[in-house]
């Protein structure tokens, strides 16, 4: 495949990645969607949207954040240098904010009042309510009533951020009845409001808005990387849950003579309910409107999935990422709980970086590498900082003594 002109030919005029993608939605809130599509590819290729959102980049989320060298835990694994892409030094805390930041200014120009998201842990609320807060408009997130009471400190963020925090109460009261909630609201109230989703999934153009809005951090990276070194990494890595921070690595590193691998999480192990490794054990399917491969029950329903990372337990994946899987250019790993938190307390122990427990896949994984590899160099997507999840990892794993020693 020819990679210089990817970002030309993929997603089609259908928001197709080959077979995966596309929009499925109930008929009344097409039109709408067409008009998403329609205003944004007209308003991406303005000036003024192009000058106006890397003026915010730069003075509002402090990009570009740092490539930074991980000297002293390469050392302790062998020859191979790690490197991280500092996401979690992007305002607010994670990558999560690039897209956000992008969606909301698109609601600015399409004269909309209102943005509206569900969320489940919280992070893509909190993400949008600072937007939301920035642009000025107003904000509803829809969160699930069990989600509620697990996730209080982000609950807090997104009411002192002036957003409006809807509790879910039927179902299981978890993230799958917040995002039939936030469709609703969106059905009734598209013409003043935009549905603001949180990753490189859902119906076309969000996987294609949300990537490009992320591409930021590849482009970045890649440009850092290279002035540093003077040459490429070997590979390129990064966490998935819906995919949006690899697939905003990735994509500046497609034509390159680069290896990249994406980082699923495997949890307790490979047993159905167990992980939310969705590319390792899923088949294809459609769900949330889109197709893609997803995680499926005996029965052919989305499977309940599991992850330590709370960011990462979706029973799906973004449809690029099953396409770029399907054509081989990217492959898909898996990294277990216990793995991931071994690498989130070596980095705070050997780097001073406390990393999220998403980003603690993708830095477990550069270490096993860099363990196998012995040469050569790898550049890790450090999506986001790990202070949201000090409380949980300190009441299972203590203080980290188990996890100093490298073998
Ligand atoms: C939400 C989140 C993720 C997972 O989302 P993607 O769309 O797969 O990037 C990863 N890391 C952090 C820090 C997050 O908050």
């Amino acid at each position: 495949m020819d990679f210089q002109r990817y970002l030309k030919e993929y997603p089609n005029a259908e928001g197709r990645f080959g077979s995966y993608g596309g929009v499925y939605l109930p008929p009344e809130l097409e039109p709408a969607f067409r008009d998403i599509t329609e205003a944004y590819r007209t308003i991406c290729h303005s000036s003024q949207f192009v000058s106006e959102l890397r003026r915010i980049r730069r003075e509002f989320q402090g990009r570009p954040t740092p490539v930074y060298h991980c000297e002293r835990l390469s050392r302790k694994i062998g020859k191979c240098q790690i490197y991280l892409k500092r996401e979690d030094l992007n305002h607010s805390g994670a990558h999560k904010l690039n897209h956000c930041m992008g969606e909301g200014l698109l609601a600015k120009f399409l004269g909309k009042k209102r943005i509206i998201a569900e969320t489940g842990a919280g992070q893509h609320g909190v993400a949008l309510a600072t937007a939301a807060a920035f642009f000025g408009l107003d904000c509803t997130i829809y969160m699930g009533a069990v989600d509620i009471k697990k996730q209080a400190p982000n609950v807090a963020r997104m009411k002192i951020l002036g957003a409006n925090v809807v509790p879910v109460e039927h179902g299981a009261q978890t993230l799958k009845e917040a995002v039939d909630a936030a469709f609703e609201d969106y059905l009734a109230n598209y013409e003043d409001t935009i549905y603001c989703i949180g990753s490189v999934v859902g119906p076309h153009p969000f996987p294609m808005m949300v990537r490009d809005f992320q591409m930021v951090v590849g482009v970045e990276a890649r440009e850092q990387f290279q002035d540093m070194m003077g040459f490429l990494p070997d590979v390129v890595t990064a966490c998935v849950g819906g995919g949006s921070n690899a697939i905003g690595m990735f994509t500046a590193f497609l034509a390159d003579p680069v290896e990249i691998v994406g980082v699923e999480p495997l949890g307790r192990g490979g047993k159905l309910g167990d992980h939310a490794a969705s590319i390792t054990y899923g088949e294809k399917g459609m769900m949330h409107g889109f197709d893609s491969i997803v995680l499926k029950d005996a029965a052919g329903e989305p499977a309940p999935v599991y992850s330590i990372a709370s960011g990462l337990d979706y029973p799906s994946v973004g449809p690029e990422h099953a396409f770029l899987h399907e054509v081989g250019r990217v492959n898909y790993e898996a990294v277990t709980d216990e793995e991931a938190v071994d690498a989130f307390f070596k980095l705070s122990r050997y780097e001073g970086i406390i990393p999220a427990l998403e980003s603690s896949h993708a830095v477990a994984y550069a270490m096993r590498r860099a363990k196998e590899m012995q040469t050569g160099s790898i550049l890790v997507n450090l999506s986001g900082r790990g202070d949201k999840d000090l409380d949980y990892v300190i009441e299972n794993y203590g203080y980290g003594e188990k996890y100093k020693d490298f073998v």
